[in-house]
């Protein structure tokens, strides 16, 4: 796509710094969205022009650093480093230079021609800040302009400065002094770099020297392209060895440090804080809601509050969709008999595609209503701090707490939480997070609770729902103590984390967001859902001659084979482990296929439920749909990421144990206390 005649424009940042905003401001509707290469990460890509010229724009994956950490990271550094972009507009959160000119420092020693985005500036004037921009651009000699995205300020004067940039003649790279032992090292090793061929000119080797020396185990790949390693790798052990000793610190810890040193003295003197330091609403708010004790009820007050609101508001929606299916339902079957169908198409139509697809549509609501509720979580900064309370919590456990945004990811829906792990460094922190994620509840599994909830605890059905999240986490934090404990043994370390500021969430954000979450879920209904269900639909019609749906039918002769396995945990009927079977292809499939299956009653769905199980075998049965096993799409995701069938087939086989004990369990201490 990259067109040699068209200038090419990176842009690159930490998460959440108005990257895309950006780019959207620039691009707006010329944008193509697709994946990078050989990845899962996205890749958006757009041109305009401006002045006469045709620009190509590149929003590239967030990231911190150009370590080689997460995936995301390799990205953008290899887009940055391989690709060598014309420009590299890096943009920045203006409230927390310190942190955010990190990546563009690195940049610069890459010889990038960067150019700085101050965006985020309307909180900094907000907050009464100054910062001395044309002194920045002085003190680091590059272009630097204050922008406030969202409002669309300052794309203009980006835009100028980054094509005048291009136009500039080749800059040497940033040099910042590491202090005299490790320059001598330095030099030493980008002496043995030039005499590589072809590497100096393509790369600077004062910074593949940096990176040798960090430890990057990526660079080898890169270095590789161009020659032998080995002499290389052995200087670097030698170099690496008398820096230690000398210093006595860890040469990844050490380089940072000093660029860290670096970032703060250019900052001097350049960001001025409002001398009266009045506790702003944010600082107060926060001590509320980091509270060290306050902090995790409140967290789990506001995923109550959550499901409340998913429910309160979308019940009533969902009763509408369901009427909607109900008269779809008969107008159908009317025009079909209308036209003398074949009694085998209208039972197809209504009996299975409009019954099985629209019992699972009908929730449709309640899942947009999630979605949009944890998409204004995220967006107004509220996870972060969920996530930084969590932190302490899960520490105490042995648990690394940047697993818990992963684990919260999973609430919407387990493949991208399972892909989300990548930012946890630790193998063994990783696989456990892998692990135990599909325990986390995710939207695939709602429309059973509400099914349900709704047939038997119509009073409480908040609570409830509300009740099958929290056992999705406590038996994660449970079955990830065990995992740590007796499977992976070993330290996990503290992730620092600074808390971005609150944010009021936009309406356009929010509701992308949220529309792309429930989209996912909507495709899914018109492919794998559609065709399970007609599946389900054949599987009860056949062999032929045999009552729809009975007990005789190839469907009810499965589902009985099953059956007796799920007796001692109150659901031991054959329409129950049919469900629970197709429910491995996708969970709403549960639903699905009870609608199919039961879709002949007149009373219809929750009806026909509330004859066959009770209160207690119900919310058993919930359990189960929650716990058992990982859909197909996350068993296949947790292959990719693990790379390995053995701890595929583990998490498999630990999940169907683990929900099969736990709602036995419920089933049978529920009897002895009386309660069905
Ligand atoms: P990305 O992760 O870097 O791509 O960041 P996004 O473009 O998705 O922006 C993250 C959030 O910051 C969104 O809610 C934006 O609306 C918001 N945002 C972007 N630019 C600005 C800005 O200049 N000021 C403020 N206050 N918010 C912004
Ligand atoms: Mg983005």
């Amino acid at each position: 796509m990259i067109n040699s005649k068209s200038i090419v424009v990176a842009l690159a940042g930490n998460p959440n710094c108005g990257k895309t905003t950006v780019f959207n401001n620039l691009t707006g509707a010329r944008q193509h969205v697709g994946n990078w290469p050989g990845k899962t990460v996205e890749k958006k890509e757009g041109r305009f022009s401006f002045g006469g010229r045709e620009i190509q724009v590149v929003d590239l994956p967030g990231a911190y650093s150009l370590g080689a950490y997460s995936e995301d990271e390799i990205i953008a550094r290899d887009f940055v480093l391989l690709e060598k972009p014309d420009i590299v507009v890096n943009v920045l959160d203006s409230t927390n230079l310190e942190r955010n000119l990190y990546l563009s420092v690195q940049m610069m020693e890459m010889g990038a021609r960067v150019v700085l985005a101050l965006n985020m500036y309307d909180e900094v004037s907000a907050k009464q800040i100054k910062i001395d921009t044309a002194e920045l651009s002085k003190r680091l000699d590059i272009p630097v302009i204050p922008t406030t995205a969202c409002r669309k300020e300052g794309m203009k004067e980006l835009v100028t400065a980054a094509l005048n940039q291009s136009g500039s003649n080749n800059r040497e790279p940033l040099k910042i002094d590491y202090g005299r032992e490790v320059e001598a090292e330095l030099s030493a090793l980008a002496q043995t770099i030039k005499t590589i061929p072809g590497l100096a000119d393509k790369f600077i080797p004062r910074w593949l020297a940096i990176k040798i020396l960090e430890g990057d185990q990526n660079i080898w790949k890169v270095i590789g392209k161009y020659g032998q390693t080995g002499q290389l790798v052995a200087q670097r052990d030698a170099s690496v060895k008398r820096l230690e000793d000398k210093l006595g610190e860890d040469m990844a810890s050490l380089i940072a440090a000093r660029r860290y040193q670096f970032i703060s003295q250019v900052l001097t003197g350049i960001v001025v804080k409002p001398s009266s330091q009045k506790q702003s609403f944010s600082d107060k708010l926060d001590r509320i809601l980091t509270h060290r004790l306050l902090g995790i009820p409140v967290f789990f007050l506001a995923m109550f509050a959550v499901f409340q609101l998913t429910f309160a508001l979308g019940s009533p929606l969902a009763d509408l969709v369901d009427q909607l299916f109900g008269w779809l339902g008969g107008v159908v079957s009317t025009g079909l008999t209308a036209i003398s169908a074949p009694d085998f198409v209208t039972s197809l139509a209504v009996d299975g595609i409009i019954g099985g697809v629209g019992s699972v549509i009908v929730f449709l609501p309640n899942i947009i209503l999630l979605f949009l509720a944890l998409s204004l979580l995220e967006d107004s900064g509220y996870m972060a701090r969920a996530a930084y309370v969590m932190d302490r919590f899960m520490h105490k456990l042995g648990l690394h707490g940047k697993s818990f945004m992963p684990l919260i990811l999973g609430f919407g829906c387990n493949v991208p939480a399972i892909m989300a792990t990548r930012t946890l460094g630790n193998r063994n922190d990783r696989l456990i997070t892998i692990l135990i994620n599909p325990l986390m509840s995710c939207t695939a599994r709602l429309p059973v609770y509400v099914l349900f909830a709704g047939a038997f605890f119509s009073a409480n059905q908040g609570i409830i729902i509300f009740s099958l999240y929290l056992l999705g986490i406590i038996l994660a934090i449970i079955m990830g103590m065990l995992f740590k404990k007796f499977l992976f043994k070993g330290e996990s370390s503290h992730f620092v984390m600074e808390l971005p500021p609150y944010r009021i969430p936009t309406l356009r954000s929010t509701l992308t967001n949220m529309w792309d979450r429930s989209y996912t879920f909507l495709r899914k209904m018109g492919t794998i859902i559609l065709a399970v269900v007609v599946l389900v639909w054949v599987l009860s019609n056949l062999p032929f001659g045999v009552e729809y749906a009975s007990q005789e039918s190839i469907l009810g002769r499965i589902g009985s084979f099953i059956a007796p396995v799920f007796a001692p945990a109150g659901f031991g009927f054959w329409e129950a482990g049919i469900a629970l079977l197709f429910g491995i292809l996708a969970k709403e499939v549960v639903v699905g296929t009870l609608g199919v299956v039961y879709g002949v009653e007149e009373a219809g769905l929750t009806a026909a439920i509330a004859g066959s199980w009770t209160a207690l075998s119900a919310y058993s049965f919930m359990t189960m749909t929650l716990l058992y096993i990982p859909c197909i799409a996350a068993i296949a995701a947790i292959k990719r990421e693990t790379n390995s069938w053995k701890w595929t087939s583990f998490a498999i086989g630990y999940s169907i144990i683990l929900g099969w004990v736990v709602a036995v369990l419920i089933y049978q201490v529920g009897r002895l206390l009386g309660l069905g």
